[in-house]
């Protein structure tokens, strides 16, 4: 591995290899993770053009090394860990916008670019790309996770908005996946093979993708219920109702009241019903928008007897302010953590007729842990999570709570739903994937594998295992 480190280093600048400390385990661990490994790179690499890239690749499949690409290290379920070493391909530096289409309404990016910064970037001509994981993530990881985020019930997923890649393959050969058109029939579908494929397949170097019109108009309402069921089950039937909305969240109760004690400025402006509440957006032309609220408030009020009081932002400061309390929630609950927990979090979707029965289910298990254990997420396409802290230290809290985030995937499969909605695999969910798909599925995927990668050293461990 070092050998190959010294090779790379060849082909690099001299800022383009690192063997400092700090850096390796800054690339080998995250702390929003419950899944980390102790193996960590030997190095990192930094490459800056699709050619350095294929260079390294050549190196590492000759010398039989394990490369394991790095966006913003914002994953949550152990996607960049190191559990066989190897070198870590950070694409920080390859953050360059190679080309903008306004036209036709699509962007060519390197995979470093992040998502807000491109998103400001392209404001001015009225598109945006419209998946919103973290805030740091990049494009890079964006696409080899298939995230989505709050824009998802409106927007699909990252699947859905990348038009081709362009993809060092394990022994450095490129390969463009398809052109530009937003539609084709030709051939294959490779640009899908990589997109969530978390760098086992390939180190995505360029990627096309759509865009979409910025809405002409928005507004945020957010409304609390006396009991999660009846959140959840409202939030169903506004899904089923098929009125347009462009976002639909809920946080539960001991999520809204970390808000109050928690929430940074802009969110402490106003005290939170400490109570569930749905979190909505609407999105489209002014009259479009207005209707759309009028009709979702006597829906809500009709459903609930009027028992659910509405809030609407009333400026566009206020929206902006009341948004933030649901896109600030992961960090809010991080910054409350007492020294040493660690926050296991959940990430599972089933068919949305399901959504409330599993959000009463996983509330009754995490009650009875007996710690705090809160449930938050993307309800509008029946993803949610449930975020858990609890002390590591503690082996008995710890088998306990991992036995809870079984329970969930395993009640989320038995209503056909998935153990990941959006954070992929990684290390962390290897186990729970073959019994989702199946082992003649994995058996397909690893045909795939060793097909593209017979070395086994694209980004090795994560997704399934050799055999
Ligand atoms: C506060 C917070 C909020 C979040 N909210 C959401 C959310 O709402 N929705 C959601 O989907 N996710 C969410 N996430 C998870 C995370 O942001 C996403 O998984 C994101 O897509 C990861 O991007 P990244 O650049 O950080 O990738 P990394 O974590 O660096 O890498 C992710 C995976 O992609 C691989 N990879 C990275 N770059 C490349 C490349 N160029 N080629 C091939 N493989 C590559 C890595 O090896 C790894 O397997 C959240 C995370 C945090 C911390």
């Amino acid at each position: 591995m070092l050998q190959a480190a010294h090779e790379i280093a060849q082909i690099l600048s001299e800022d383009g290899v690192s063997y400092d400390a700090d850096v390796l385990e800054h690339h080998g661990h995250s702390d929003w993770s419950t899944s980390n490994s102790p193996g960590r790179a030997v190095a990192v690499v930094y490459p800056r053009s699709t050619e350095d890239v294929s260079a390294i690749a050549r190196i590492c499949s000759r010398l039989r090394v394990p490369m394991v690409p790095f966006g913003a290290g914002s994953s949550v379920e152990g996607n960049f860990s190191q559990p066989h070493s190897g070198i870590c391909i950070d694409l920080s530096f390859m953050d360059r916008i190679l080309a903008f289409h306004p036209d036709d309404m699509d962007v060519v990016v390197q995979p470093g670019v992040n998502w807000v910064d491109l998103n400001t970037h392209i404001a001015p001509s009225g598109l945006f790309a419209p998946m919103d994981p973290s805030p740091t993530a990049t494009i890079g990881g964006m696409v080899s996770t298939n995230c989505s985020g709050t824009n998802a019930f409106r927007y699909g997923t990252m699947k859905d908005w990348v038009l081709n890649l362009t993809v060092v393959l394990a022994d450095g050969t490129v390969i463009k996946t398809r052109r530009r058109p937003r539609k084709t029939s030709a051939g294959y579908n490779l640009t899908s093979l990589f997109v969530g494929a978390e760098g086992t397949l390939g180190i995505v170097t360029e990627a096309t993708l759509k865009l979409a019109p910025i809405p002409q108009a928005t507004s945020v309402a957010v409304v609390p219920f006396p009991s999660i069921h009846a959140a959840a089950t409202t939030a169903t039937a506004l899904i089923r109702s098929g009125i347009p909305l462009a976002a639909l969240e809920i946080m539960d109760e001991r999520q809204m009241a970390i808000l109050n004690t928690h929430g940074s400025p802009a969110v402490r402006k106003r005290h939170w019903a400490e109570q569930p509440t749905l979190f909505l957006k609407f999105s489209g032309t002014p009259d479009a928008v207005a209707a759309d609220i009028a009709r979702i408030s006597t829906l809500v009020s009709d459903l609930t007897n009027n028992t659910a009081p509405f809030h609407f932002a009333r400026t566009p400061q206020e929206e902006i302010d009341l948004w933030a309390a649901r896109k600030e929630s992961l960090f809010t609950m991080t910054s409350m953590r007492p020294d040493g927990y660690e926050m296991w979090s959940t990430d599972v979707a089933v068919p949305v007729s399901r959504l409330a029965e599993i959000i009463d289910w996983s509330r009754q298990e995490c009650g009875q842990l007996g710690i705090f254990a809160s449930v938050i997420g993307h309800v509008g396409d029946g993803n949610f999570h449930v975020a858990m802290m609890y002390d590591p230290r503690d082996a008995e809290q710890t088998e306990r709570v991992g036995k809870a985030v079984k329970g969930m995937m395993d009640k989320a499969l038995e209503m056909e739903g998935t153990v990941s909605g959006e954070h992929a695999i990684g290390i962390g969910k290897k186990g729970c994937l073959r019994e989702e798909l199946g082992e003649e599925t994995i058996g397909m995927m690893r045909a795939v594998k060793r097909a593209v990668d017979p070395r086994w050293v694209m980004n090795p461990g994560k997704v399934f295992d050799w055999q």
